[in-house]
């Protein structure tokens, strides 16, 4: 078990500048997603780390040591990628067993943790099966089954289950979460997938253009966004993002947008009359209500999506388009069709401020 710290991590291929000043400190035991659009450099910070690839500078620690230019093997850390390979002819068990008898451990040790992870991760019953006998998720468990099993400083973990199907996905997390836990061991797991990051991280390092933008708990990226893309990228449906500029219209500053003009809470230092910003409202936070003369905006009705307990709905305002996301039966009581009128409101607690530039 160890920490990870990447200090000032540059890598370019040719003209592609893929991560650009990038660093983090990850503690002993902690889980992280770097978490991202694709192309953003989550897989080739990753390889970084895990020594399959050479930066073009920065440095890297593993439990203090510099291993920046060991070579994979001499960093003792544990992978499972996308695409995984295992040893084509020996048995599941065999796959399994293989890192803990190169180490030297008895048979019975063997038995053992080989009984835990095949149950845990559901292949105890293809154990006696070839590679070449299962499926695609199968094999994916199997080759993380394999890493979990030997006592690695680190897990480096890319896409590991994304192409599962999405019940066995929803199982892997809770089980992957609960191991890595159990295990203790520092693990970076490379996701595009928030619901996987937001479920199962200690910590989410977000990512775009091969830099980070933001670094903390679940919690604090959802409900403190750093800037508009975390803000936009994390939480489903996006965070809606309408423009809007700054004005004083009585006694509190609203925000004048496409649809209206909404109340603000204080502004934040910098921002004054006339300062163009972006207002950021969840749709989960967006209320609707029947037309009335509220000033906080109007629109219609451009579709709407019953999502079994909640409904989506789309509105059009202003040439801008929203989304609400509200109780089905509030949605049911309210009535809309496809054209309606409504008016918006947007509780003030629940707006976020972003400057043009930021
Ligand atoms: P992610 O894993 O976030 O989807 P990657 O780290 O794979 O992103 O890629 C980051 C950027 O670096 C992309 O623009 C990608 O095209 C580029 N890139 C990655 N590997 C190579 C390579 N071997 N040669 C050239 N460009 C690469
Ligand atoms: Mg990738």
């Amino acid at each position: 078990m160890a920490s990870v710290l990447v200090h000032q991590l540059v890598k370019s291929f040719n003209n592609v500048h893929a991560v650009h000043d990038v660093g983090f400190k990850v503690n002993d035991g902690e889980f992280v997603f770097f978490l991202g659009p694709s192309g953003c450099g989550k897989t080739t910070t990753l390889r970084m780390i895990a020594g399959l690839l050479m930066p073009t500078s920065g440095r890297i620690e593993i439990g203090g040591r510099n291993v920046t230019f060991l070579r994979p093997r001499h960093r003792n850390v544990g992978m499972v990628f996308q695409q995984n390979v295992l040893y084509p002819h020996m048995s599941v068990a065999d796959n399994l067993a293989y890192p803990l008898k190169v180490r030297g451990f008895t048979r019975k040790e063997v038995r053992e943790k080989l009984g835990e992870v095949a149950e845990r991760l559901r292949i105890a019953d293809v154990l006696d099966r070839m590679p070449d006998e299962l499926s695609g998720g199968q094999s994916q468990r199997v080759a993380i089954g394999r890493m979990l099993v030997r006592q690695a400083d680190v897990f480096l973990m890319d896409e590991a289950i994304s192409h599962l199907d999405a019940k066995l996905r929803a199982h892997m997390r809770t089980e992957l979460r609960h191991l890595q836990k159990t295990l203790g061991v520092t693990t970076l797991f490379v996701s595009h997938d928030q619901l996987e990051a937001m479920s199962m991280g200690d910590r989410i390092l977000v990512m775009n253009d091969g830099a980070i933008q933001q670094f903390g708990t679940p919690q604090e990226v959802f409900d403190r966004p750093a800037n508009r893309f975390v803000a936009g990228f994390v939480g489903e449906p996006h965070m809606n993002i309408l423009p809007a500029e700054i004005r004083h219209e009585g006694a509190r500053p609203v925000a004048r947008w496409a649809g209206g003009a909404m109340p603000l809470p204080d502004l934040p230092h910098g921002l004054v009359e006339g300062s163009l910003v972006d207002v950021g409202i969840r749709p989960e936070h967006v209320v609707l209500a029947a037309p009335s003369r509220t000033n906080a905006g109007h629109g219609n009705v451009e579709a709407l999506e019953p999502l079994g307990a909640e409904c989506l709905v789309t509105v059009q305002a202003g040439g801008q388009t929203l989304r609400a996301r509200l109780p089905a039966v509030r949605a049911d009581r309210l009535g809309f069709d496809v054209g309606a009128a409504v008016s918006l409101q947007f509780p003030r607690d629940h707006i976020y401020l972003f400057d043009k530039a930021g």
